[in-house]
């Protein structure tokens, strides 16, 4: 193959950028296309939000050294900045310095991949070809000959629906308009639609937590705000996390908050709820798990999680789990069911590879449906990747990401005084159920800050910490995934 073609990059958000930047470094010429027209479209859908790791876990270590290079200085590595502050304070200037800047093209949208004159039956020389990336941009459909493909594109765009069997529920299209998919501002840019509204959210992670703790704070503002909660699992308190001792403490710390607006009834949850069909009534829209109703709401918001689009993809030769939707290798690394985000393992090209040789998914995109993402796995991913395709299988090979053990996940946390006043938590909950599950009476203390028990290593950890042995291996696998499927 023409190893002077440029190396696409697909999406110039954190990883797609920080690509360019380890590409840079390896003598390689990258071609970013960002479907948006602003650098870190992705990240700015979610510009209010405040990540859970600090600085310090969010700047690549070539971008950085790029940007301190032309005097940039980086931003406090204890502060943990929102998606806005990460857009403006870090991405635009990396895209804009003199090295990355000639290599970036906005309002250009990838909408499929193929190599040159192959199509995905066809083996003869199928390596030895470039690949085709066609884009549309203003002037209409482009294509471009690369050598290799990075596909950083995130799945922020791709949002789960709200039906509980992964298909949109009856009438869900229909009623799209008042289905918000993702994090909406409703105290600022999205306040109009949400204040004095009775509004449904569906989903139980970080982001339902998010919108349900702005929305109440909405509500105190316009004090006529309903807020409906509807969750899959039939137990709150799992949903809740581990409060102060959960490993992800933005979790932890927003769980707490969330299971005191619970008690408070700010919030009515409905738990056990798979949500299967949407009903417009004369008194609002009617959300149904099976017989069960729940009472009308004017809007909705998802926050069920996110899915690659593998369309783009679909010419190429890609091996992908059939389960999370990630490369085959990386799959088992990242499973929901066995790990948290502290607990998965750095890893790089060799797990992302494909049968397609020199085509990589990174980022967000990599993990597919699992939502175990770490930028920091992310930056490490593109450096192993960009040194693959220099050649330099060594250095590809070799994992140079030590996660620190606590602190990725750890974060700064608005509304501290009210969780300081609920905290009671004396033993993260997963943690108490884990060794209770696993038989031993040796959950008598608190549990150990740094872990979550959902995941074996979480669990081992928690066994080492107590002094107590959970079981074999098989055994502690198993109790990790009913812990954490729970
Ligand atoms: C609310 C929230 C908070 C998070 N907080 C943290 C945190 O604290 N710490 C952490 O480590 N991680 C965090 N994450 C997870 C993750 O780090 C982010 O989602 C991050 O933005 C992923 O970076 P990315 O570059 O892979 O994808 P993205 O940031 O989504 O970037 C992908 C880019 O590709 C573009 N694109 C999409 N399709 C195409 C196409 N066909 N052609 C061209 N361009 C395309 C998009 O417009 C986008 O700009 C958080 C995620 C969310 C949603």
């Amino acid at each position: 193959m023409n190893a002077s073609l440029p190396v696409v990059v697909i999406g110039a958000g954190p990883v797609g950028l920080a690509a360019a930047a380890h590409l840079l470094a390896r003598g390689l010429t990258p071609l970013v296309l960002e479907a948006g027209e602003r650098i870190g479209t992705g990240v700015l859908r979610w510009k209010h939000v405040r990540m859970f790791s600090p600085w310090e876990f969010t700047i690549d270590r070539a971008a950085g050294a790029l940007l301190t290079r032309h005097g940039w200085s980086a931003p406090d590595r204890s502060v943990f900045p929102t998606g806005g502050e990460v857009v403006s304070e870090y991405l635009q200037p990396l895209a804009a310095l003199p090295e990355i800047a000639p290599h970036v093209r906005t309002g250009s949208r990838v909408v499929a991949i193929a190599k040159q004159h192959r199509d995905r039956m066809k083996d003869a020389q199928r390596n030895d070809v470039p690949f085709l990336v066609r884009f549309v941009d203003p002037g209409g459909e482009q294509e471009i000959l690369a050598h290799a493909v990075i596909d950083a594109s995130g799945t922020i765009g791709t949002p789960n629906p709200l039906g509980a069997s992964g298909i949109p529920a009856i009438g869900e299209r229909a009623l799209q308009e008042h289905v918000f998919y993702g994090m909406p501002d409703v105290t600022g840019e999205h306040r109009a639609r949400f204040a004095d509204k009775r509004v449904l959210v569906v989903g139980s992670g970080h982001s339902a937590f998010n919108v349900l703790s702005d929305l109440a704070r909405l509500s105190r503002e316009a004090p006529a705000t309903q807020i409906h909660w509807a969750i899959r699992r039939s137990s709150l308190r799992r949903v809740l996390g581990g409060g102060e001792n959960d490993q992800l403490k933005e979790r932890g710390r927003l769980g707490i908050l969330v299971g005191r607006l619970v008690d408070e009834g700010v919030l009515h949850v409905a738990t056990d709820f798979h949500l299967d069909r949407l009903e417009t009534t004369s008194s609002g829209i009617v959300a149904y798990s099976g017989g069960r109703a729940l009472p009308p709401v004017d809007e909705i918001v998802a926050t069920t999680g996110f899915r690659p689009d593998l369309g783009v993809l679909s010419e190429l030769r890609i091996a992908l789990d059939q389960g999370t939707q990630a490369p085959v290798a990386l799959a088992p690394l990242i499973d929901p069911n066995l790990h948290s985000c502290g607990s998965v393992q750095p890893h790089g090209a060799e797990e992302l590879k494909h049968p397609d040789s020199n085509v990589y998914i990174v980022g967000m995109k990599s993990y597919g449906r699992a939502p175990t993402f770490l930028l920091l796995t992310g930056y490490e991913q593109v450096r192993s990747v960009a040194a693959a395709i220099a050649g330099d299988w060594d250095a590809a090979r070799r994992v140079e990401l030590v996660l620190p053990e606590t602190g990725v996940c750890t974060t700064h946390f608005a509304d501290e005084d009210a969780v300081a006043k609920t905290s009671s938590t004396c033993c993260g909950q997963k943690a108490e159920a884990a060794v209770q599950a696993c038989g031993s009476p040796c959950c008598g203390g608190p549990a150990p800050a740094d872990v979550d028990a959902c995941g074996v290593q979480d669990l081992d950890a928690i066994s080492s910490k107590f002094g107590c042995e959970c079981g074999s291996a098989p055994l502690r696998e198993e109790t990790a995934r009913s812990c954490c499927t729970a």
